[in-house]
């Protein structure tokens, strides 16, 4: 679809939301009438939006686990969907501490290629000639599993590469700077070693530099603080460092390599300055934007985005998961902080859970209210029926019927750095594993938080630990307490664990010990200053206000970090 066509696509679905939401559902219920999930629920053949509200329940992932696991074990039989289960799509969301399965059909596929046509036109529409400059978007995948029944694992970057992108027009990879065969080489060295050479090499023609998440463009920024020697040693000579030895790799790079030692003694200047501000415009001087996400838990970033990118605009072009892609950002220069996404009615069929206790019953898309808040609940072709992402939302305003939603937050997620999502019970059992460590007749915790330090690239987890000493000499060494800091990382889930051992995106978990009354000097500033109650006041187990980070951070005596990465079997996730 062309540019115009595609804007006028836009149009024409968005105001016509509700009637493209009940054919979206009906094709979708239409195809699958016969499945063994439906029939359960008796919705005998109907198709209409009513029936099927009331006969099917809104689930979360652990109601249909029992299903999808039959389907990864190899039932082949029509479970959640008429057309066969191609392969998985592996979420980052956990479900007791494995990834979650999400179950991948063209017709899904088709709706995640259309949406990022329709990103495309939207952004081309604001930006003209972005045909004629590159992209440097840094692009790591990883590594491909099979279930026990055979069905492959992806996650859904590794499918967009290996799969989608062979659906796409010709043309539509020669604009990126990274070649094809970096982005798909799992060895994440070998991967963005290769990326950021072909970048490097291609400075001036660079327009758009970026990755899929702000902290992905961050770690792109730290591995050229951390190799920017190894990299200006290859382009001042034309060579490859030795330890990129995948073949294809190679291969693609003798059309890329050769030497110029003017461009290398010019890049190591700029590297070897103290001072990093600006670094992205000044070695790709005609960057016009920075192409990541910065919304929901990535709007920690903003700030080091901003200082590595001199303040560049920031596009945020879509809110999508491995469930599904729904939404596109409209204006794409907006502010960071103002990015909406307006929900595209013709990609699946969406109910939205109004926050607000009172309200309990789903609402339809075209019913949401301006400023309410919602947690998004989606029917898809591949075999979700009214599944509740975990995604909350607010409604900011419409584009013609369509409503357009601010991202907040992901439910019930204190910490995240990268694609990590760790909620309130997992830190808990993680902290009291740590306990575990602890000599429990010396030493007690007698109040912990936590916080996502993003100041380190890559950022970490930090808990903040007050000790009571029930014996003077009780004082935990710092071994003991580094040993603690690793039990908690063994604790966390498999997507943590996976980001910190085998992608790296995670820094080593660390504990600080505040000075005894720490907390209680948090609750007396909670309850001053942020009008909790005395007698309801419970710690948070996550801070994310400064003052109240600032006030523990005074306040720590000690520090200690993980010796070790935390084990990590890939097969855990599946
Ligand atoms: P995954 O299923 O691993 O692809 O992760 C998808 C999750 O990433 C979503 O459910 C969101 O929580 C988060 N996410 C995706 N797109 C955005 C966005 N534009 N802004 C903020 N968070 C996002």
């Amino acid at each position: 679809m062309d540019d115009a066509k595609a804007l006028q696509f836009i149009e024409e679905v968005t105001e016509n939301a509700d009637k493209v939401q009940q054919t979206t559902l009906a094709g979708i219920l239409s195809q699958n009438g016969e499945i063994e999930y439906l029939k359960r629920f008796n919705l005998d053949g109907a198709t209409d939006r009513e029936a099927f509200k009331s006969k099917i329940p809104v689930v979360t992932y652990e109601d249909i686990l029992p299903f999808i696991r039959r389907i990864a074990d190899g039932d082949r039989s029509p479970i959640l969907c008429a057309h066969p289960i191609s392969d998985f799509v592996l979420s980052s969301g956990t479900s007791g501490g494995e990834g979650k399965l999400i179950p991948a059909v063209k017709q899904d596929q088709d709706v995640r290629l259309l949406q990022y046509g329709l990103a495309r036109a939207i952004l081309n529409r604001h930006v003209k000639g972005l045909d004629k400059g590159k992209s440097l978007r840094f692009v790591v995948i990883k590594p491909e599993r099979r279930t026990q029944g055979g069905l492959m694992v992806r996650s859904v970057i590794t499918r967009f590469f290996k799969i989608d992108v062979k659906n796409l027009p010709s043309d539509a990879m020669k604009t990126a700077s990274s070649p094809y065969e970096a982005v798909c080489c799992e060895d994440i060295f070998q991967s963005m070693y290769t990326q950021m050479l072909c970048g490097l090499y291609e400075r001036e023609c660079i327009i758009r530099v970026g990755a899929i998440f702000a902290s992905g463009l961050l770690r792109a920024i730290r591995f050229l603080q951390l190799n920017w020697k190894e990299l200006t040693h290859d382009i001042r000579t034309g060579s490859l460092d030795p330890r990129v030895d995948d073949q294809a790799i190679r291969g693609c790079m003798t059309r890329v390599l050769r030497p110029e030692p003017e461009l290398a003694n010019w890049l190591a200047r700029e590297c070897e300055k103290d001072k990093w501000e600006g670094i992205i415009t000044r070695i790709w001087p005609n960057t016009k934007f920075i192409d990541t996400i910065v919304t929901g838990s990535m709007s920690q970033y903003i700030p080091a985005v901003d200082y590595y990118s001199g303040g560049l605009p920031v596009f945020c072009s879509m809110y999508a998961s491995s469930e599904c892609a729904v939404g596109i950002n409209f204006d794409p220069f907006c502010n960071p902080s103002d990015v909406s996404y307006t929900f595209m009615p013709q990609s699946a069929y969406m109910e939205f859970l109004p926050l607000d206790p009172e309200f309990s019953e789903p609402v339809d898309l075209v019913n949401v209210e301006i400023g309410k808040e919602y947690e998004l609940v989606i029917t898809t072709y591949g075999g979700l029926y009214r599944y509740r992402v975990g995604d909350i939302f607010r409604v900011t305003g419409f584009h013609n019927s369509a409503p357009q939603f601010r991202f907040l937050a992901r439910q019930n997620v204190l910490l995240s750095i990268d694609v990590d999502k760790t909620d309130e019970a997992t830190l808990q059992g993680a902290v009291e594993s740590a306990y575990k460590v602890l000599d429990e007749s010396k030493v007690v915790v007698v109040d912990y938080t936590s916080y996502a330090d993003t100041t380190t690239i890559p950022g970490h987890y930090v808990i903040f630990w007050e000790l009571l000493l029930k014996d003077p000499d009780g004082w935990p060494s710092g071994e003991v307490v580094e040993q603690c800091c690793l039990a908690m990382e063994e604790a966390m889930d498999g997507v943590y664990r996976h980001c910190r051992a085998v992608d790296k995106c995670i820094g080593p978990l660390e504990i600080r010990i505040v000075e005894r009354g720490s907390f209680e000097e948090l609750m007396d500033y909670a309850v001053e200053k942020r009008s909790a109650t005395f007698s309801q006041y419970k710690t948070p187990k996550c801070v994310k206000l400064k003052p109240m980070v600032d006030l523990l951070n005074s306040r720590v005596v000690a520090t200690h970090f993980s010796p070790a990465l935390p084990h990590c079997a890939v097969e855990e996730r599946l």
